[in-house]
């Protein structure tokens, strides 16, 4: 099979151009950088190989000829065959070898790599080259006739599954060559692949040979060039086979990006008892800690690692004696069963540890490095940035920097924004088995484990009553929130990521997962069913859900506690402080989350939503007294029972952000949302308050409203009942005064919610200001205190000129203003949502990540005319996207003063905040050194 001719068109754009990188002998074509080009794979042998590592001669087919390979049909450019041709000779020379020779065969190996890692989904093929004659090549080359058959059994294995496509016909059959690998074992009554005679792997060869004519009606291509273009072509079709799409969706990588092939000289870690193969990392990937370490298996190919068919040993002596002593095996048993490589081949040890710490001082970074030894000889097969968790990353990052191998800069840049989730909440143990029901949105992070429990009163009594309980509900609402925050975690059938259920876990740093619309909730039954799998949970069976993918567990899986308190952390997060322009304030309500987010580092309160503080305890009936109330003056009766209970929240929370601005927004939603809905709690409150329930079905149904998110809500209720308004004012006003008096700092600043028009603004502030100066007047303290508005309609974005003569400030509400303008229901999209997501309308959630493009244009229309208006203008935000590290260097770049989100993520936002700034090489950029202005503690408050 030769490479596939393309048209003349294609010819004349392509001429000229280099799709094959060299690399061996201690030269190469490519480098590091060309990693798009060449894959993560591909440039990093090429590095090494610069770098004069022992690297096993190959080349490099670049990902350029994965895209032309799409474009055109599955066929290559014309150029390739020759470069290929020259790429293969170049290897035979260095190694001495040439290929499908029958005295003296090359074997190669093909792989795939991408830009970035994806590992184990796409596919490989090694021992290419061997067939019947070549494999007499390889026997009189090696001596050794058991492992050419080993490798011959492998190739074709490989090669019939990957390139022609082999694979068991259904999910529950086995794979068909393990099957005769299997039925051979039990036929010689040995256990491991180990045991099998060269008779056995020659036999073995045949029946899988034969295994492929019977099922697919092919001979096995014995012509070496037929086997190479065979697998290119398959390597290439394995970047769109389905793991590698579904991989490439959950980790958001480009499909244009395309694979490159690495076909290189084979190197044998099967060829006796002086061979081996492993994996080592140059430190710690789980701790962080400087301590080389890894697996290796001794006469065995690289697959056999991975597999677990036998149990690798370790590669250092401690980490040896350390299983020994896990496993309680005596020194003796353990020399015996698992020598470490520091042990039986202290010459390559002494070589891995040189090279690792070569790649670390050349990389700057910690490796993750594949090896092979052969007859004694280290060879390098791969090497990489590895993967490692949040605390890992942040020691290995602050550790460098101690070593003086990177600047503090290269280190904040370094760690992922959203990889410091995991310092703040529990997570699963990655190692624990799972069944999983379902999958929602991952709203709120952490792992947690309950019984299931179907409605909020349900949540709070097993709480009371020392249970842990999830709360099942098809979507919450505010009435929810005491179970809500007696629950250990929240699952909702409905909602997206500003969904009720969403953001009120966050600011309660609470596990949640919504909108997990394979679930059927039947309250009345006291149970759901997963659609399509048959499973059903009742109350009172355990659950367990993982806040950050979005995943629903059966039963109770063990979890892991993460710990934000080290040296490291908190030398880190002073460093991104130093770096970063915005400020980062918290969302919170309540003292106790001001608190929290304090120690978080949060420098204010960008957000204290007042209606939360109505559903407290008996607050609520007041609340429904002032709806309830036929005249203003009934409501002012009403409302003089709430304003002293306000205040005292107001006292709590400034006392904790003594100090610090703290921004107060005045009542938002529409007032049926206080009101009963059921029959049953219409007739409970009209119990409560002595007024006929007729009077409350009537005054809920006056209430009614289509579309209530437009409705009569936010600054529109101040504008109808402008005495609400007044109330809070004073409550705010009378809180501050208090603090003043007793000699705290306090900083209010006074949020009118849903402006579009100047006017609305202008009226409130003038109400709002001469009940402050009233307050002052008769407490006889003077709190200096801002008025400002949200913006989140976006007309107010739009005529943000105007609105700011009326306005000190300026906080964008990105969870209205992306649902107006875009038109689309914070509470219901999660219907369609994944729809626009997976067919690539939307790039990400709009109410996860700012939509840059379009809600994007507004606020920084909003920020040009608004400043234009009033230069000392503050801008922050608000909205969820405040903690979403894309939606942070948005903000940075737009110029905002500040971001506000969930205390749980101010940690993330003052990183992501720190790189924007970094990142920033406009003029423009003040980059401010700071000296340490937030808390050290990370540690969550308790109080
Ligand atoms: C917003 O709309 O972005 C906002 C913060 O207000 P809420 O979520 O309370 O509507
Ligand atoms: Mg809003």
């Amino acid at each position: 099979m030769e490479p596939q001719q393309h048209n003349g068109h294609a010819a004349t754009k392509t001429r000229g151009k280099r799709y094959v990188y060299s690399f061996g002998g201690g030269k190469a074509d490519g480098n590091a950088g060309l990693n798009w080009l060449l894959g993560g794979k591909g440039a990093n042998l090429a590095e090494m190989a610069g770098l004069g590592l022992p690297v096993p001669p190959g080349m490099t087919i670049t990902t350029e000829v994965c895209t032309y390979y799409y474009a055109h049909q599955r066929s290559y450019p014309l150029e390739l065959e020759q470069q290929v041709r020259a790429g293969l000779k170049r290897i035979e020379k260095i190694i001495g070898r040439r290929f499908g020779d029958p005295e003296n065969p090359l074997l190669l190996s093909v792989r795939s790599g991408a830009r970035v890692s994806m590992p184990g989904m796409m596919d490989t093929v090694l021992n290419l080259g061997l067939n019947d004659e070549t494999i007499q090549g390889v026997i009189k080359q090696s001596g050794n006739s058991r492992f050419a058959y080993d490798c011959y059994r492998r190739f074709v294995q490989m090669y019939g599954d990957v390139v022609l496509g082999l694979k068991p016909e259904s999910k529950t059959e086995g794979d068909p060559f393990e099957k005769i690998l299997e039925d051979k074992k039990a036929a010689r009554g040995i256990e491991l692949d180990t045991d099998f005679t060269a008779d056995d792997l020659g036999e073995l060869v045949a029946e899988f040979k034969a295994l492929i004519q019977d099922k697919l009606h092919l001979t096995f291509p014995q012509d070496p060039q037929e086997q190479l273009w065979g697998a290119i072509g398959a390597v290439f079709g394995s970047w769109n086979n389905p793991r590698a799409v579904t991989y490439r969706k959950i980790e958001s990588i480009p499909g244009e990006w395309g694979t490159a092939v690495t076909v290189q000289a084979m190197v044998f870690g099967n060829l006796g008892e002086d061979c081996a193969t492993g994996v080592a990392f140059t430190r710690d990937f789980s701790t962080g800690a400087k301590e080389l370490n890894g697996d290796f298996l001794i006469n065995a190919q690289g697959e056999d690692v991975v597999a677990g068919t036998r149990t690798p040993q370790q590669i250092t002596l401690a980490a040896s004696r350390e299983r020994a002593a896990r496993e309680g095996r005596s020194e003796e048993e353990r020399q015996a069963s698992y020598p470490s490589l520091e042990e039986r081949m202290p010459g390559c040890f002494a070589k891995l540890q040189e090279i690792a710490h070569t790649l670390e001082r050349h990389y700057k970074d910690a490796q993750d490095i594949e090896f092979t030894i052969q007859g004694g000889h280290l060879w390098m097969l791969q090497t990489r940035a590895g993967k490692r968790t949040a605390a890992a990353a942040v020691k290995i990052t602050v550790d460098m920097v101690h070593e003086g191998l990177i600047d503090e800069r290269t280190a904040v840049l370094r760690v992922a924004p959203a990889q410091l989730d995991q310092f703040l909440h529990p997570l699963l143990d990655p190692n624990a088995p799972k069944e999983r029901l379902a999958r929602g949105l991952p709203a709120s992070p952490g792992a947690v484990s309950g019984e299931v429990v179907f409605s909020a009163d349900d949540a709070e009594a097993a709480a009371q009553a020392g249970r842990k309980v999830i709360l099942v509900r098809v979507e919450t609402s505010p009435e929810d929130i005491h179970g809500m925050h007696a629950a250990q975690g929240i699952l909702t059938a409905r909602g997206g990521a500003t969904s009720h259920a969403a953001l009120v876990s966050r600011g309660m740093g609470k596990c949640a997962v919504v909108g997990c619309e394979a679930l059927e909730i039947d309250y009345e039954r006291q149970q759901f069913s997963v659609r399509g799998s048959g499973v059903e949970i009742r109350a009172g069976e355990w659950i367990t859900l993982e806040g950050s993918t979005g995943e629903v567990f059966r039963g109770q899986v063990p979890t892991r506690d993460p710990n934000p308190d080290t040296a490291e952390f908190k030398a880190f997060m002073s460093w991104a402080d130093r770096f970063r322009r915005l400020r980062v304030r918290a969302n919170a309500d309540t003292p106790h989350d001001a608190k929290v987010a304090r120690a978080f580092g949060a420098e204010g309160i960008g957000l204290c939503r007042t209606e939360h503080m109505f559903f407290e305890g008996d607050r609520i009936d007041a609340v429904r007294e002032m709806i309830l109330a036929e005249d203003t003056a009934g409501r002012i009766r009403a409302l003089d029972k709430i304003v002293p209970m306000q205040k005292g929240d107001f006292v709590g929370i400034f006392r904790a952000m003594a100090g610090l601005p703290v921004t107060i927004r005045l009542l938002d939603p529409p007032l049926h949302e206080f009101l009963p809905h059921t029959e049953e709690e219409i007739a409970d409150l009209a119990l409560k308050l002595s007024v006929p329930a007729e009077r409350l079905r009537a005054k809920r149904n006056a209430l009614h409203e289509f579309n209530p998110m437009l409705g009569h809500r936010g600054c529109r209720l101040g504008i109808t009942f402008p005495e609400i308004y007044e109330a809070q004012a004073r409550a705010i006003m009378e809180a501050a005064c208090e603090l003043a008096r007793a000699g705290v700092r306090v900083i209010p600043e006074i949020m009118v919610p849903l402006v579009g028009y100047k006017k609305e603004l202008e009226m409130l502030r003038e109400r709002i200001v001469r009940v402050c100066t009233e307050v002052a007047n008769t407490g006889g303290v003077t709190v200096p205190y801002t008025v400002g508005t949200m913006i989140e309609v976006p007309r107010a974005a739009v005529v943000a000129d105007a609105i700011a003569a009326a306005a000190d400030f300026f906080s964008f509400g990105t969870n209205d203003l992306t649902q107006m303008t875009l038109g689309l229901s914070r509470d219901d999209a999660g219907k369609f949502l994944p729809d626009y997501l997976n067919q690539g309308i939307f790039p990400q959630d709009p109410f996860v990540s700012l939509d840059q493009s379009g809600v994007g244009l507004l606020i920084e229309l909003a920020v040009r005319k608004g400043r234009a208006a009033r230069s000392d203008l503050k801008i922050g935000i608000c909205g969820e996207h405040g903690g979403d590290p894309a939606s942070v260097q948005f903000c940075h770049q737009a110029g905002l003063d500040y971001v506000s989100c969930s205390p749980y993520r101010v940690p993330i936002a003052r990183l992501a905040a720190a790189q924007a700034a970094l990142r920033d090489t406009t003029p423009k950029a003040r980059r401010v050194t700071r000296t340490s202005r937030v808390g050290t503690s990370l540690a969550p408050a308790t109080a």
